[in-house]
């Protein structure tokens, strides 16, 4: 199996290939295909290290229509260094697709500085719940464009007490939208959380 066996677009495999990916991982080949061809939700249960993160970021990335300068996706993760680390590997995998722009928004940093880089046209926006929520209460972000958000580590957000901000953050996105949870458990909290905001989930365990 090749990437472009999972139906991505030329210039995405062109940018995995740039990075040294040979191969598709498990909950690559298990997920991004239904992700390409359906609008379906997702629940993968699935630990760091298993490729999750391109999973859900490389049919984000095609998803996106870069004519329409909005905020297009919404990935919400639990901490900082997280963010980072998704936004630059989503950064590193549009590399070749014109006109997307990831943008990460998190706490303890300046807030100033992510306003100026939400302004630029931000397209994916990846954020940490609490500054995500603070942002929106400022009126600079908006999520009523928004059309597929991930949840990545929820079970991590949960326990973190995020529970409120993701219920807050959920209700200004659009009822019509992609949603796709990622955990490496599935606490009933958790479950909660799919129940409540998703629609018949595809499941892939790995
Ligand atoms: P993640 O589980 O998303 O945190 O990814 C773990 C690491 O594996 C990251 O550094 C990715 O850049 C890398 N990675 C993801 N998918 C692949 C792949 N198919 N082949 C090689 N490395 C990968």
């Amino acid at each position: 199996m090749t990437f472009k066996d999972l139906g991505l677009d030329d210039n995405i495999v062109r940018s995995v290939t740039e990075l040294g990916f040979e191969t598709p991982s498990e909950i690559q080949e298990k997920a991004i295909p239904q992700l390409l061809t359906s609008d379906t939700d997702l629940v993968g249960l699935a630990q760091t290290g298993t490729g999750k993160t391109a999973a859900f970021g490389l049919p984000m990335i095609q998803k996106i229509d870069p004519t329409y300068r909005a905020i297009q996706g919404l990935i919400l993760c639990p901490t900082r260094e997280l963010c980072l680390q998704i936004t630059k590997e989503l950064t590193a995998y549009s590399k070749h697709s014109d006109g997307v722009r990831v943008t990460a928004v998190y706490g303890g940093a300046s807030i100033s500085d992510q306003i100026r880089d939400i302004k630029k046209g931000a397209n994916i926006i990846v954020g940490t719940p609490g500054r995500t929520i603070d942002l929106m209460q400022r009126k600079v972000l908006k999520f009523d464009t928004v059309s597929t958000v991930v949840l990545d580590e929820a079970d991590e957000m949960l326990n973190m007490g995020f529970k409120e901000d993701i219920n807050e953050i959920l209700e200004g996105t659009p009822a019509f939208k992609r949603t796709w949870l990622f955990s490496a458990t599935m606490p009933r909290e958790v479950e909660r959380i799919a129940s409540n905001y998703m629609t018949d989930p595809f499941k892939v365990t790995v």
